[in-house]
């Protein structure tokens, strides 16, 4: 595709960010060239359009700076899968009915962190996509997809506009398949 070269040239690389030796793949870059960033949104709707997704689901924070668009351009919702204590209800307060929340940690180079979504935003059965805008270990997606696969979901795809190399080779998370517009620069 002739689009993915310039793509890929709109995403700056910012080395030592946010700790020495690692090539931050910065994507606001992206998101200041018009035609690249459409091109990118273009190349998801195009791909996931007729597939029967009724679920864009976004990783917190850069997954929510594509997913929408996605989603709105295929005619799905857009489920925000956020870090831990960001979505109102549960955790925090007593628990209320209408904000029920379900988590899955996953391991980070140092540490761990944590998905959590709403409970009902996905319904049994539903067709979802989740979107990030990179992928590295695969740590993250895993976690996404166990949160849609606890609610029911059917996870089609996980899409990312960067990912490595390493992970691209493999056959996917969690038997998903895995889809990247670009290499890390
Ligand atoms: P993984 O769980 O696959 O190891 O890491 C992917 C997560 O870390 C994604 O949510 C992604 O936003 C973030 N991330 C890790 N490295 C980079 C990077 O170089 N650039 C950007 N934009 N995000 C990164």
């Amino acid at each position: 595709d002739p689009r993915l070269k310039a793509i890929s040239e709109a995403i700056r690389v910012v080395p030592h960010f946010p700790k020495p030796g690692i090539m931050f793949q910065d994507i606001t870059t992206l998101l200041l060239d018009h035609k690249a960033f459409k091109d990118t949104v273009d190349i998801f709707v195009d791909r996931y359009r007729d597939m029967g997704i009724s679920v864009v689901a976004g990783v917190e924070a850069r997954g929510f700076l594509f997913g929408p668009s996605i989603a709105l351009a295929i005619g799905a919702k857009f489920v925000p899968l956020r870090k831990p204590r960001k979505l109102p209800g549960i955790g925090l307060l007593p628990r209320c009915a209408a904000g029920e929340v379900i988590s899955e940690s996953y391991v980070l180079e140092y540490g761990k962190d944590c998905l959590e979504m709403h409970v009902g935003a996905v319904q049994p059965g539903e067709r979802a996509l989740v979107i990030d805008d990179l992928v590295a270990t695969g740590g993250t997606l895993s976690a996404a997809i166990r949160l849609l696969e606890r609610a029911g979901a059917h996870v089609v795809e996980c899409a990312c506009v960067v990912g490595l190399r390493e992970v691209k080779g493999q056959p996917g998370l969690n038997g998903k398949p895995l889809y990247i517009l670009v290499e890390p620069r």
